[in-house]
């Protein structure tokens, strides 16, 4: 521990050698992407559901949870829930949209509101007719990721780590040459002795699904790959929250929601401790689809499902206006992949006609994408 002399010779010191402030007008060196599968904004807004906190949804003792998650207002519940994320908006360090209470919309506009079309459309920044199931089909789009990784300033620059099996064709890895590490895939990236403690664990727990990884292993995947290779473009697809859900289990569903929260503030806590991330990296989160509503709703999405067409978006960090809770303002899954590469200096509008436009909380403007 230091001694309070020592700190007041270093602290001024570290002032002095800290990087300089980001320019507002200068795009972003890093962005880190991270979607949270079937995550509802009931629960991102207000907490944990009350009335879905009974043992036939896995939640036997009730005074237990309600002392965990529970709460007299829906700012206590959310912040028992997502304690990380909430300090970072009622710091105004963050944006967040799609509270109902604040009349903030955030849509799906792909009119399916499952898995593979939400992804697509948040990579893609468009809702594709054409994609109509989970099914393992090379996509035909081309991803922000893809586009990052076709310009020269990023080539090879750009990962993914994903809980679900699907995504190696979401993002098209034999096209794109993305690495995409996904399902139950051994881990590569990172320290030798912590890889095969985790690949020791992943090979031998239980697999609860085939397709989906624990949502542990992929995000310590994505902390060992930034600390070793420093990617400027990791994308993380967290899915244990859509599994549990559709399983009734609203126990696990909320300690996976407040497991995520965790590992964002751990993914936030190395950023800060890497010179190449520190102050220089935008973080964008949100989901693939809503869900339903009630005591059955709930635990599915679709069309049948009124709700999951409602979803939120979250950012923070270099390049975002924070502004905190977003009020009565009305965006869509669609923009967040023109919103990824505005931040790094790119406009993927000009890729295809029907890409949506960046959202307007970038103190980014727009730079010649051939400069
Ligand atoms: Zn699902």
């Amino acid at each position: 521990m230091r001694s309070a002399v020592l700190n007041t010779i270093l602290f001024p010191l570290l002032l002095c050698v800290s990087p300089a402030e980001l320019r507002a007008e200068e795009p972003v060196e890093n962005l880190v992407l991270i979607t949270l599968d079937g995550l509802r904004s009931e629960e991102v807004f207000s907490g944990a559901d009350e009335r879905l906190m009974i043992p036939e949804l896995g939640v036997k003792d009730r005074a237990a949870w309600l002392e965990r998650y529970g709460g007299d207002s829906p700012q206590q519940r959310r912040r028992r829930l997502l304690p990380f994320l909430w300090s970072r908006i009622e710091k105004n360090q963050a944006w967040i949209a799609g509270s109902l209470q604040a009349d903030s919309s955030v849509k799906v506009t792909n009119g399916r509101y499952f898995s593979y079309p939400g992804y697509n459309e948040v990579l893609c920044g468009f809702g594709d007719p054409q994609i109509d199931s989970n099914d393992k089909k090379y996509n035909e789009n081309i991803t922000v990721l893809e586009f990052l990784n076709n310009q020269p300033e990023f080539v090879g620059s750009v990962q993914a780590f994903c809980s679900w099996d699907v995504f190696p064709f979401i993002i098209n890895d034999q096209r794109s040459h993305i690495p995409v590490n996904a399902g139950w895939m051994p881990l590569t990236s990172g320290d030798e002795n912590r890889l095969e403690v985790l690949n020791n664990v992943a090979k031998n727990l239980f697999h609860e699904w085939e397709g989906v990884r624990y949502d542990v292993l992929t995000s310590s995947a994505a902390i060992e790959c930034m600390r070793h290779e420093q990617p400027r473009v990791l994308y993380v697809s967290l899915g244990e929250t859509d599994d549990w859900a559709h399983a009734g289990r609203y126990d696990r569903y909320l300690l996976t929601a407040e497991q995520n929260d965790r590992f964002i503030q751990q993914l936030w806590a190395a950023t800060q401790q890497i010179p190449q991330y520190r102050d220089k990296t935008a973080f964008i989160i949100s989901t693939d689809h809503g869900r339903g509503d009630g005591r059955e709703g709930w635990k599915s999405h679709g069309v049948d499902y009124p709700g999951s067409d409602r979803i939120w978006i979250a950012a923070f960090g270099a390049g975002i206006s924070a502004r905190g809770i977003d009020q009565g303002g009305e965006f869509t899954q669609s923009q967040i992949a023109a919103t990824v590469a505005q931040l790094l200096g790119y406009d993927f509008t000009q890729v295809d006609s029907r890409i949506a436009p960046a959202l307007d909380i970038l103190t980014v403007p727009l730079q010649a994408v051939d400069k």
